[in-house]
């Protein structure tokens, strides 16, 4: 049978790093087995789910470039088909209509924490007769529908990462809540576990690989494909992503959701690279790879049964790794919307290219780019206290004034004559060539410390402001100080 896996996010928040990885790895799958991937959105919580946070996901997963072969399908223009599956159930007399109001179950929930035992529904309004539920309904009391859930009784599944799973139906916590009634006695929106088994059956989803989090629904779940005579597709419970404290990744732990670390600077490529490495390992020890070359050779099999361990460090190495091997062009379009963000007035695009490879070996994410190459943007330069020490000694005023003479002498200065200007200026006023370079450093960035100098010095002469080569604009200011 051909593949057909999907990804179904639910819009309250934005796109979550555990959800992409599920992508991915629904994805990888899919492209293995030359399958379909899906995309549902799951929205039927309505007080929870935003169109913004639909947007972020459909964005998130478009700039992760997982793409999928149909949806995006929502939940809530699905009702219909719901309705439908509810009504078999109830004529089945395998749901029901249960009438018991909040107070009514919260003080079954306390009789049970005071009993030590689990919450759960005790299926009290299980065979209520007609005469009872007209009077419940007569006196006002919205229902919900319940399934039933039959007990004892053990549910199993072949897990594909977990193997052999057994989940008692006794510790499911009583008959499920599958759909809430509106105003008018109608069927509304129905709940998680039953919108997303209609959909797996409708969509002829045939390998169901979400997070661990969703073990306990499945065993729900089959009952319910169970229940709808459907046939139960395969499940794949994947390790859920931890911090380094061995706790499940949250908010506290710098960033969860993929548009945060888009705007931390890290390159899709990077990101789902260390994706995949979230949890799998690749039969041939490789490290760096693009999905498609995963996709080769993608299986289960390699998928770890423990929590896979968030590493920043791992990250950031990756992330070095593609930007060290980018091509200049493609990194210079990727730093632009940085630069920009910072305020930057950018230059023309040779001059922002030899920027680009000026710092791109130094760089871990994208956002490094933006402390680096300030002092080859900013019109009004900020001084270290270091560099003001520095500029401030008596022997700098003439390395300053020569280094500016020496400028004005070339008519077009190179890479060669930059790197070669430090040592004719040294010379001149027998000086070593660190003597020259550490206060025009000084002078040129605010800096003791920064990128190759005689770049930055070709960089900053080339920079027209007000007419003036902004390297000589600096010089004197610096002499001014
Ligand atoms: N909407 C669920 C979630 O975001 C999907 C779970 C599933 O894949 O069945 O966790």
């Amino acid at each position: 049978m051909a593949v057909r896996v999907r990804i179904a996010p639910s819009p309250t928040g934005n796109l979550h790093i555990g959800t992409a990885r599920t992508a991915l790895f629904n994805w990888l799958y899919a492209k293995r087995h030359q399958g379909e991937f899906i995309l549902r959105v799951e929205d039927t919580d309505q007080e929870r789910s935003q169109d913004k946070y639909t947007q972020n996901i459909l964005e998130g997963l478009k700039w992760l470039g997982i793409d999928y072969n149909s949806g995006p399908f929502f939940q809530t223009q699905r009702l219909e088909q719901y309705r439908a599956a509810i009504h078999i159930l109830l004529d089945q007399e395998l749901a029901y209509y249960c009438y018991c109001t909040e107070a009514e179950l919260e003080q079954m929930r306390e009789e049970q924490k005071a009993q030590k035992q689990a919450p759960r529904y005790d299926n009290r309004h299980r065979y209520l007769t007609k005469q009872q539920r007209a009077e419940f309904a007569a006196a006002g009391r919205k229902p919900v529908i319940r399934f039933m859930i039959e007990e004892p009784r053990e549910v199993s599944w072949f897990d594909m990462v977990r193997g052999e799973v057994t989940w008692n139906t006794k510790d499911l916590g009583g008959d499920l809540v599958i759909a809430r009634v509106d105003d008018h006695g109608q069927v509304s929106l129905p709940l998680y576990n039953f919108a997303v088994v209609i959909d797996d059956i409708d969509m002829e989803i045939t390998h169901v690989i979400r997070g661990e989090d969703h073990i306990a629904n499945t065993a729900k779940q089959i009952l319910l494909y169970e229940a709808l005579g459907a046939e139960i597709p395969e499940f794949c419970h994947l390790p859920l992503i931890l911090n380094s404290q061995g706790a499940k990744i949250s908010k506290r732990d710098g960033a969860t959701s993929v548009s945060e670390f888009q705007q931390l600077g890290y390159v899709p490529e990077a990101f789902n690279n260390y994706m995949v490495l979230l949890g799998w390992s690749d039969p041939n020890g490789r490290e760096i790879f693009t999905p498609s070359e995963v996709a080769e050779v993608f299986e289960f099999e390699r998928v770890n049964k423990a929590g896979a361990r968030f590493d920043w460090d791992k990250l950031n190495w990756l992330n070095s790794q593609y930007l060290h091997s980018m091509d200049v062009e493609d990194l210079c379009d990727r730093l632009i919307p940085f630069w920009q963000s910072a305020g930057f007035e950018l230059g023309d695009r040779g001059w922002l290219i030899d920027v680009v490879k000026l710092i791109a070996p130094s760089l871990t994410v994208l956002t490094d780019a933006v402390e680096m190459t300030r002092y080859l943007f900013s019109e009004d330069l900020a001084y270290k206290d270091e560099a003001i020490t520095v500029l401030k000694q008596e022997s700098t005023k003439p390395v300053l004034i020569a280094v500016a003479q020496a400028l004005k002498d070339i008519e077009t200065l190179t890479p060669e004559s930059a790197s070669n200007l430090f040592q004719t200026v040294a010379k001149s006023l027998s000086l070593k060539k660190g003597a020259v370079m550490k206060p025009l450093r000084c002078a040129l960035s605010g800096d003791i410390h920064g990128p190759d100098l005689s770049a930055s010095l070709l960089l900053l002469h080339q920079r027209i402001l007000d007419q003036n080569s902004v390297a000589l604009t600096r010089i004197e200011k610096a002499l001014n100080l």
